[in-house]
């Protein structure tokens, strides 16, 4: 069976003003660097407001929906816009997880990637932050949790930032093990190892500026596989964020290409053991175009390798 990949060409008409890192030429690169390759191409649903509602009250996604201009641009925070596609987008992303879930726990694929912005997880339950609106790594957990009836669900996001939407929508959520490094000091300030979690099911690994492959590999053999192996997930969410590589103008961490391959590899092993290679990918950020694509194709690759 294939891999999938989840996408809609509405994620392209998620306009920001110019000169902003998350751009519609982002998701146009990563499209165009995964374009030879062998995978299941799935067009993403809408998602439906009782999808979204798992993890936003209904006020919130009334006031994204009511935010939306009809042309030029909505400013949500200090950095995150809207344009007139960017309702359409973002149920499309959110749209894309969820289906991407049910395909890899409907057994239609081994393992799932959706390409698909705006991503998601800086998006608190009731705060849009962070180039985010909807929090789809975390609906991805809970739609699996609530709608399949797994019982664990791990999401590991390897993002630079922190992925504070994704703790805070998890945080009070005993099922899910969120294991989320990011490098510190950066925005948005948490990811501190001491936030922990309501029921201790939160892991962050504070990564210093400079942080290099042997050092962040090191970091997840020792804390983050360990705790993935005693938790023993039923399914695998990546928040695949590739800001951590060392040509990102975002941030300071200097993984190489290589670093995201391994990182991915590492993660389908461990998914093969534990839960039959089920894991669902979905991208956050990444700033450098060129570094962007060529990271996310060695890391769709790696989910190819392992899929069976
Ligand atoms: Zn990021």
């Amino acid at each position: 069976m294939k891999t999938a990949l989840l996408t809609h060409a509405d994620c392209l008409r998620h306009v920001t003003p110019d000169g902003h890192p998350e751009r519609v030429a982002r998701l146009e690169h990563v499209l165009h660097a995964l374009e030879p390759l062998d995978l299941r191409r799935t067009t993403a649903p809408l998602a439906a407001d009782d999808d979204l509602l798992r993890i936003h009250p209904e006020s919130y996604i009334r006031d994204i929906r009511e935010s939306c201009p009809i042309d030029g641009f909505a400013q949500i925070d200090g950095d995150t816009f809207m344009s007139a596609g960017s309702v359409d987008a973002a149920y499309r992303a959110a749209g894309a997880v969820v289906r991407a879930v049910d395909m890899v726990l409907g057994g239609e694929a081994p393992n799932a990637f959706c390409a698909i912005r705006p991503p998601g997880h800086h998006a608190e339950s009731e705060t849009a932050m962070g180039f985010c609106l909807f929090g789809n790594a975390a609906l991805a957990a809970k739609h699996a949790l609530d709608h399949h009836g797994l019982n664990r669900v791990a999401v590991v996001d390897f993002d630079v930032h922190h992925g504070n939407g994704t703790q805070d929508l998890l945080w009070d959520e005993r099922r899910a093990l969120l294991i989320t490094s990011q490098q510190m000091p950066l925005w948005p300030g948490s990811g501190r190892a001491d936030e922990t979690g309501a029921f201790e099911t939160v892991l962050n690994i504070p990564l210093s500026p400079g942080t290099g492959g042997a050092e962040m590999r090191a970091a997840y053999e020792t804390q983050a596989f360990p705790r993935l192996r005693a938790f023993k997930p039923e399914l695998i969410i990546i928040s695949a964020g590739f800001d951590a590589h060392q040509d990102d103008p975002l941030a300071n961490l200097n993984w190489s290409t290589g670093d995201f391959a391994w990182i991915t590899a590492e993660l389908c092993k461990i998914a093969d053991e534990l839960c039959d290679g089920r894991i669902v990918s979905t991208l956050e950020g990444g700033y450098d175009l060129n570094a962007l694509a060529e990271a996310t194709r060695a890391h769709v690759e790696e989910l190819m390798k392992a899929a069976r």
